[in-house]
This record gives C-alpha cells, structure tokens and sequence, in this order.
C-alpha cells in the first residue's frame, strides 16, 4: 500500500480550531484564579507545543501542496515540527500525570524512560526518514512517498495511548474515580478520531485530538470558578493562593456574620467585595464558610494597607447598622510559623472564640503562640487516641486527697488529670479538656484515668494503704456513647477493682436529652454499686427536682459557695440551710476549695462530711498519697 498521499484530504480547519482551544485554554487561565503550582508550567508547555503543531501543520500542508526544489527543507522541516511537537505532547501530558499522582519512585523511573525513550526513537527516526527513505520522503522527481507501514507517528501514538493508560491504570487508587473516567474517556475520544481519519486517509484531526486532553486536564484540574454573582473565590481556591504566596507577605481580614439570611448574606458579600477594590490592590475575596468570608492582600502591593483599616472598620459599622447583622473581624498577618489555609482558618476560629459579638481583633504574637501550643496539644491528644494506649505516658494521674470529718483522716480522693507533653512539659486541665471534649476524644482520656487510676489504687492496696474510694471527673457529653457503661465496668473489672470503691464524678447539664440518657446510665452503673458525685453544685442552675431524680450519693458543694459561706452571717446561714436538707435527705456533703483554718471551721460546723481544698494538699501525683493515708 506504498503511497497513500493522506495529505491530499487535508483542510486547514481543524487545526485553525486546535489553535483557537490552545488561546481559550489561555485566555480561561488568566482570567479565573488558577492554582500555580509546578503543573501549571507543565501545562502551559503541553498548550503550546499543540498550538505549535498545529501551526506548523497548517503550514507543511500548504506547502506540500505547491513543492519546489526550493521548498522541500521547508516542507521538511513543517511536517518534523509538527509530529516531534506532538509526540513531546505525550511526554508533557505524562510528566503532568506523574506530579499530580505522586508516582512512587520506580514506577516514575520506568514510565519516565519509556517515555523519553519513545520520544528520542521517534525523533530520530522522523528525522532520519528523508535520508534513508522511509516512511514520507520527497524524491528527486519532486514525488512524494509516504509508506503507510513504516508510519512512525502512528506506531508511536499507539505506544504513548498505552503508556499513558497504562500509568493511568497502575496509580487509579490515587484518583477521584469521576476524574479517572473523565481522563479515560477523553483519551479513548481522541484515540477513535484517529483511527476514524485514519480509515478515511485524511490528517485533518491529529492536532484536535490533542487539544481535547488539553482542555480537560484545565477545567479539571486548574479551574477554579469565581462565583460570578459574587466575585468570591472558594476554600480550595484560599488554600492554593496561600501556598501560591510562599515567602511573600501578606494580611487576612476575616469577617464572621452571625445567622445571616441568604439574600442578605448575598447582598452583604457584594458589598464586602467592593469595599475590598475600594481599599486594597489586587485584594482576592473568598467565602469560606455559609457566614464566612476572608480578605487577603498582599502587604508589598498596599503599602499604605495598615492605615486605610480603621476607616475601612468604620464604614463597615456604617452597613452593619443597615444590616443588622452581628460580626466579628479577625485581622491576622502571614506569620512563618503557619502553615496552610486549614492551619490559617484555625486561628481565626480560636481568635474568634474568645471575642465578644461586633468587635475587631487584630492578632498579635502572643496569640500565635498560644495558639501554636493549642495545636501542638491537640496533635498530642489526637495521637493518644489513635494510640489508644491504655498505659500512656503522657497522661498523668494526680489527685487531691479529701478529708473524712467524721474520722478524721483521709479515705478518699479526687483525680485529676494532667497531661505531660514533650515539648511543653506539664498542661493543666483548663488548656486540655475544653478541646478534647470539642474533638470527642476525651471518652479515651478518660479511660486511660480510669484505667491508671485503678492501677495506683491496687498499688496503694499493696502497700497496705487504706483508701476507701477515688473520684474520676467524667465529662456529660461521654455519657452519650452508647458503650459507655460497658467501658467503664470493663476497665474496672480488668482492674479487678470492687465498683464500690469507684465514682464518678458529674456536672448538671443544661440540656434536656443530656438528662434522660444521663439517668439511663446512671442509674444502671449505680446498679453494679458504683457511686456518684454530683460536682460543681452551686455554680450551674441547680434544680433540685432533677438532683432527686438522679442517683447521686454525694453533693460537691462549689468552691464559691464555700466562699460565700466566709463572707457573712446571712450567706452562710443560706449554704448551711442548703447543706441541712442534703444531709437530711440521705446525701453526703463535700466542701471543695478549703484554703484555710478559716474555711475548714465554717464548713465543719455547717456539718460537712467530707473536705478538699489547698489546705490539705494541692493534687499531687497519685503514688505520693501515701503520705496522707493511714495504714488500714
Ligand atoms: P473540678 O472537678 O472542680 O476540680 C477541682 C479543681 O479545683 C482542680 O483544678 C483543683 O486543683 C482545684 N482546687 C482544689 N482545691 C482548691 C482550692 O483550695 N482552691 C482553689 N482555688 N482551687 C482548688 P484542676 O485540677 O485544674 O481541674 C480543673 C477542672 O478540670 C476540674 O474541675 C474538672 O472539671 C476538670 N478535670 C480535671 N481532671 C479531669 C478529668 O480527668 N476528666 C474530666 N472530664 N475533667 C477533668
Ligand atoms: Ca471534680
Ligand atoms: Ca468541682
């Protein structure tokens, strides 16, 4: 089948519209907020060795058409051009595919070989064609040959489809499956218009095939959409244009709306957006959350940034006055020691707790620090869960003895929980617990106390100490886990610890469902003969109805109240009376925070029967309560 001429079915508008794509493809990039990162460069190479092919095709099959003795290096030179930039197409389409799976390192090294291997074959071979006629060649008599079997660029594209399939296949895990088939797809779409053009001779389509991949590989990947009402940009787009900043400098402004309609929601981001143009050069606009938006600018472009703030706040009191919507803005600066938009956003959210309702925080340094010591707490706390060690080290064991009045000596003790962290040494309970119970894993910490804790109560047993009962702080939200009681009553068998000599130690919840499921639980723990300490009384809103109908066995009387108790006549009768109908209705009394001599008389004589407090013993380590026990 020597001599087929397939240039002989060309016409020129495939590729003039491979050409167009190639500038669409462009014009998209600079006009949307693209990701910049290394496979934008590897992308932008891919568009312009097709728009390159396809101008150069253009022009060997113009010339092709009229040759001359004084066109054929020209004619050669085209036609070259256009196939080498085309198979060097598939080498960029693969390096792209390669840095955005990761590939691991001897799959990269093997594809990558192939590949260039492919390329540099290819090269050769196409350039050597004319001198050792093979393939397309112009003879003396200004004949054309084009053997339909040696065709290099047909073999090599169907080796570049399976290697690039074959890439795509071996790394499918490390795809978004709807990505995957969407590649897929587009590759099989183009390889089908090339046997179709093939079957019907012509070269018409080869440059439009490949920009098909082109345009995919764009929206998929790069695309990221303004929303076109609103001019923001979304949180992919925040996470990229920080990374894009790498060492450059810049200045968040986040705005929070409390509970704001959609529409006025709407209406205010619009205005939020022209405020930005109004203040600050080439400021991006992104809307995180529902009531979420961020202002970024970058600190070398708006010199003169730090002064238009205040006049910017003023006029935002001015529309929120005509909203009435409630805000917080939280104003922060790029810092070295943050990483990434997650670890950005969290900042403004630990800010933002601490603030009141329409006020403007700007962040200092030691709030960074602060804020890095909560992070690194909360790697830690993440760990030990996931750990899950029921003997970790860095949770500690402390406690406070409590003094039995009636006795005289020590026969019980709360335990509080420290953690002792690597970097930071000991933390206290204040700068742990509020985020392990925001995170659920404080139902592990808890288990590891309590697992420790009975540890230390066999050991003290041993050592032939008497301690009656220990305390355990438990938070009420853990009471919600459905393995809750059998948790605990596991922990304390392993333990082979009597449940007697066991409590928990509760807070009142306010909420209601908290209450039925919180009984549920206690009542059935309360039936193996565990007990429970009601904590805190006097700090929430006591309702003595619920207490009644909890299974409490004793009232822990709130350091306040025993300072109440300290301040007059009046007040202390009033603890007292609450202390009288306690013990009248069956209930034990503990006093907490006793400080002084002064403290521990007036509580004795409201007739309590247990005392804890910085008197005795601030919590100390657990093994060091034999100093106060008494032998049994
Ligand atoms: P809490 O249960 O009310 O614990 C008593 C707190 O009062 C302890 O603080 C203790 O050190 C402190 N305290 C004891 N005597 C005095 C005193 O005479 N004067 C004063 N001013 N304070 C005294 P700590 O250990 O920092 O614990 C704080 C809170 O953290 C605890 O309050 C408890 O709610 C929570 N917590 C501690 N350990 C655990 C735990 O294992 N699990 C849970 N869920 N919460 C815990
Ligand atoms: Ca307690
Ligand atoms: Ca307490």
């Amino acid at each position: 089948m020597e001599d087929v001429l397939f240039y002989q079915n060309y016409t020129s508008a495939t590729d003039i519209s491979a050409i167009a794509v190639c500038v669409v493809c462009w014009l998209l990039l600079g006009s949307t907020y693209t990701i910049k990162q290394k496979n934008l460069v590897t992308f932008n190479i891919g568009n312009a060795l097709v728009c390159t092919a396809a101008i150069s095709s253009i022009s060997y099959h113009r010339l092709i058409e009229r040759i001359t003795e004084n066109n054929i290096v020209a004619i050669y030179f085209f036609r070259n051009l256009t196939y080498i930039s085309l198979i060097l197409t598939f080498v960029v389409y693969i390096t792209y595919i390669k840095n955005f799976l990761n590939m691991n390192g001897r799959i990269e090294c093997i594809v990558d070989i192939l590949s260039w291997f492919g390329a540099v074959v290819f090269i050769v071979g196409e350039i050597a064609s004319p001198f050792i006629r093979w393939g397309f060649y112009i003879d003396e008599n200004l004949q054309v040959h084009q053997n339909y079997y040696l065709d290099l660029f047909r073999f090599f594209y169907v080796y570049y489809v399976i290697l690039i399939w074959g890439s795509m296949i071996l790394n499918k895990k490390k795809f978004i499956t709807k990505m995957y088939n969407c590649l897929r797809n587009v590759i099989l779409i183009s390889f089908l218009m090339m046997a179709v053009q093939d079957s019907s001779q012509d070269t018409s389509l080869v440059c439009i095939t490949f920009s098909l991949p082109i345009l995919v590989v764009l929206f998929l990947f790069h695309y990221n959409a303004y929303d076109y009402e609103t001019g923001t940009l979304d949180f992919r787009a925040f996470d990229a244009y920080i990374r894009d900043m790498k060492k450059k400098r810049f200045t968040m402004l986040y705005l929070y709306l409390k509970d704001p309609t959609p529409e006025k929601m709407h209406e205010l981001t619009v205005e939020f957006y022209h405020f930005n143009e109004r203040y600050f050069k080439n400021p991006c606009t992104f809307r995180l959350r529902d009531n979420k938006m961020a202002l970024i600018y970058e600190d070398d472009k708006n010199k003169e940034a730090e002064q238009q703030i205040p006049v910017l706040i003023e006029d935002f009191n001015e529309l929120y006055e005509q909203y009435q919507i409630d805000y917080r803005i939280v104003i922060i600066k790029s810092d070295h020691s943050l990483h990434g938009a997650y670890e950005y956003l969290a900042l403004d959210e630990f800010l933002e707790g601490r603030m009141d309702i329409n006020t403007v925080y700007f962040c200092k340094d030691k709030d960074i620090a602060a804020f890095g010591k909560t992070l690194y707490i909360m790697k830690e706390l993440k760990d030990i869960c996931e750990k899950g060690d029921m003997e970790d080290e860095r949770v500690l064991t402390y406690c406070q003895p409590i003094l039995n009045i009636e006795e005289n000596v020590f026969t019980s003790a709360e335990v509080l929980m420290r953690l002792k962290l690597p970097d930071i040494g000991i933390v206290f309970p204040d700068q742990f617990i509020p985020l392990a119970e925001k995170k659920d894993y404080i139902h592990t910490l808890s288990k590891i106390i309590l697992n420790k804790a009975c540890k230390e109560m066999n050991s003290l047993d041993k050592k032939g100490y008497y301690l009656e009962r220990i305390s355990i702080n438990f938070s009420v939200q853990e009471l919600r886990d459905k393995n809750f009681s059998k948790d605990v009553l596991e922990i304390i068998d392993a333990n082979n610890v009597k449940y007697g000599r066991i409590a928990i130690e509760l807070t009142e919840s306010r909420n209601e469902t908290d209450f039925e499921k919180m009984k549920k639980v206690m009542n059935e723990l309360h039936g193996f003969g565990m007990k429970f300490y009601l904590d805190d009384f006097g700090t929430g809103y006591s309702n003595f109805e619920r207490i009644i109908d909890l299974p409490i066995d004793v009232i822990k009387f709130d350091r306040s109240l025993t300072l109440l108790a300290g301040k007059n006549l009046e007040s202390r009768y009033l603890v007292g009376s609450f202390s009288e109908i306690f013990r009248k209705s069956e209930y034990q009394v503990l006093f907490e925070g006793i400080e002084n001599a002064e403290d521990e008389r007036i509580c004795q004589d409201m007739q309590a029967h247990f005392l804890q407090g910085y008197k005795y013993s601030k919590p100390i380590p657990m093994e060091q309560l034999t100093e106060f026990l008494s032998p049994k």
